[in-house]
């Protein structure tokens, strides 16, 4: 399937008053045309300043991309100016973030700032624009379109502003959407709802999504392939049935075990123990040691290399690697 996106060894920091902090260390991945890839971990992984690089949201100063690519239409989006930025964002790569309340402007109504949207990237008659954003919201099913685009947000429930986010998102038809934690902040039915409209728009239009979540019970829904990441690291890729029914990484089995199973009733909730590690001073080795139960020496030491499982799934674990072995400390007695 043909890549719409490249990530080659990203790394991102940001100075902070206590030093600077390696927040996305190294990250390599590709998005494929039409799929849904959810970047999964913990709060602080660095998934979201990930998709903020995607974005080019990082704010410089105190952030900077310290290394790595973007590729996107053959271009490098890390060296893109700002003034290019704009005809980028928005109209090739759209964002939703979790919280629709504060992306939309509580002062206009809804219809003025979708149609301004419209406008800012197509030279369009307002009456134009205001159909097409009568069609988009129909597509994101809000009822009665022409009489809701007259209210302003807080007149909506927080399932239809996320409806609204996602129309404003999608309106210039950008081929790559991200979506930060988008049904955090929503109650679970809703957030089925909201799940089924990206499956469905994704259908209809095509468009690639990379989503981002700690929730695995929202990957579980939507994604084609998921990148687990730890600490500023992605430790695993697979399709979903790799991931979720041969989990290779220790910490992606930790993950899988926290969460509650509906199928399961007696299944005990097994939060992994510790926790990571600070991202001031990252260790060399693997990020996972402290809280490894399978560690062996080598860990600490050396992080490991990408092992290839199939076509899709990869793993950095030295548990998968043969040359773990070479690399080993022989053990010393001394008499
Ligand atoms: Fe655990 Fe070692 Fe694998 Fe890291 S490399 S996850 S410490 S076994
Ligand atoms: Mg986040």
């Amino acid at each position: 399937m043909e890549k719409i996106l490249q990530v080659k060894d990203l790394q991102v920091a940001f100075k902070t008053f206590g030093g600077e902090v390696q927040a996305v260390r190294g990250v390599t991945f590709d998005l494929l045309k039409g799929e849904t890839l959810a970047i999964v971990g913990e709060s602080g992984c660095g998934k979201s300043v990930t998709s903020q690089a995607i974005m080019g949201l990082i704010p410089s100063p105190p952030g900077k991309i310290a290394g790595g690519e973007i590729i996107f239409k053959n271009r490098d989006l890390t060296s893109l100016p700002e003034k290019e930025w704009r005809n980028v964002r928005g109209a090739d790569i759209s964002m939703i973030f979790q919280d629709p309340m504060t992306a939309l402007n509580p002062t206009l109504t809804v219809g003025e700032q979708i149609i301004e949207g419209i406008i800012q990237h197509e030279k369009i008659a307002r009456t134009q624009a205001k159909a097409k954003a009568i069609d988009m919201l129909n597509l994101v099913g809000i009822p009665v379109p022409e009489s809701r685009m007259k209210q302003y947000p807080h007149q909506f429930s927080g399932g239809m502003r996320q409806r609204i986010m996602i129309a404003m998102a999608l309106i210039c038809q950008p081929e790559i959407l991200i979506a930060d934690e988008p049904t955090t902040a929503l109650d679970v039915t809703i957030q089925a709802q909201i799940l089924e409209l990206f499956r469905d728009i994704q259908n209809r239009t095509g468009v690639s999504i990379v989503l981002i979540t700690h929730d695995l019970g929202v990957v579980a829904q939507v994604a084609d392939r998921i990148a687990v990441m730890y600490a500023g690291k992605i430790v695993e890729t697979g399709t979903r049935r790799e991931i979720f029914y041969n989990p290779q990484h220790p910490y992606t089995r930790g993950l899988l075990q926290s969460v509650p199973r509906l199928d399961r009733e007696d299944a005990e909730l097994i939060p992994i123990a510790g926790s990571p590690p600070d991202l001031f001073a990252p260790p060399t080795g693997c990020p996972f040691t402290a809280r490894c139960e399978s560690a062996m020496e080598v860990c600490s030491r050396v992080y490991p290399i990408e092992t290839k499982l199939s076509e899709q799934h990869q793993v950095h674990c030295w548990l998968q690697d043969q040359r773990a072995r070479k690399l080993a400390v022989p053990v010393i007695t001394i008499s």
